[in-house]
This record gives C-alpha cells, sequence and structure tokens, in this order.
C-alpha cells in the first residue's frame, strides 16, 4: 500500500506534505524541482503512514484504496515518475496530462531525486 497525490495538487503545491513524511519520499525536492506542477510519492518507500493526508490543505492525498475514481490514473502517476525516465514519462502522459508533459519535456534526463 502506498498514499497517492492527486490532481488537486496542482497550482497549489505547497510542500506541506513533505514536512510531514518521515522518510523523505515526496518528490521532487526544492534543490531537484524542475518546475514540476505537482509533488509524487514513492510507492516503493512509503510506508503508509498517513501523516501527509491530513496536513495537506486541498486533499490532494488519499490512501491507495481510498483514492477517488476520477483520479484513479493517478496511482499509476505517481508510480512512473520514480519508475521513468523524464522522456517516457513525459510521452505516456502528455496525452492525459497536458500540464505534466509541458514540465516534463523540459528536461529529458532521468528523474533526480
Ligand atoms: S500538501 Fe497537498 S498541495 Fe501541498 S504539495 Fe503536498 S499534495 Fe501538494
Ligand atoms: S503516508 Fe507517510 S510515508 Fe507515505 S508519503 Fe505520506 S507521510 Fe510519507
Amino acid at each position: 500500500m502506498t498514499y497517492v497525490i492527486a490532481e488537486p495538487c496542482i497550482g497549489t503545491k505547497d510542500r506541506a506534505c513533505v514536512e510531514v513524511c518521515p522518510v523523505d519520499c515526496i518528490h521532487p525536492r526544492v534543490e531537484a524541482d524542475k518546475d514540476e506542477i505537482m509533488l509524487y510519492i514513492n510507492p516503493v518507500e512509503c510506508i503508509d503512514c498517513g501523516a501527509c493526508e491530513p496536513v495537506c490543505p486541498v486533499q490532494a492525498i488519499f490512501s491507495e484504496a481510498d483514492t477517488p475514481e476520477q483520479w484513479k490514473e493517478y496511482i499509476e502517476l505517481n508510480a512512473d515518475y520514480f519508475a521513468l525516465d523524464r522522456t517516457a514519462f513525459s510521452t505516456l502522459y502528455t496525452p492525459t496530462f497536458p500540464l505534466l508533459g509541458s514540465s516534463a519535456s523540459r528536461s529529458a534526463s532521468p528523474t533526480t531525486l
């Protein structure tokens, strides 16, 4: 199980969740951020503690099982942000997430954590 960041983060991205995550699995970090429009949770590192969920001001964070139907795609999106290089991520998601593609296409290098 993991937690997932969904669409409401876009346009807010205040990093409140980053402050409370005990295992630093929410990325990109400030120093590695190439104008991403949202943050993502690494499902491999997330320990499912739930600390991030209540601090999000826009209710963008859900446990994987409770992710609303309209945002189910964000489960895979979060995972692929860490599994794919930037070009592959952009190519895969630009058709359905145009805003993500515009940020991802700014760098063709593999994701830097
Ligand atoms: S707290 Fe919510 S809005 Fe802020 S960065 Fe985290 S997921 Fe995005
Ligand atoms: S559930 Fe816990 S470990 Fe997972 S992203 Fe949120 S704060 Fe971090």
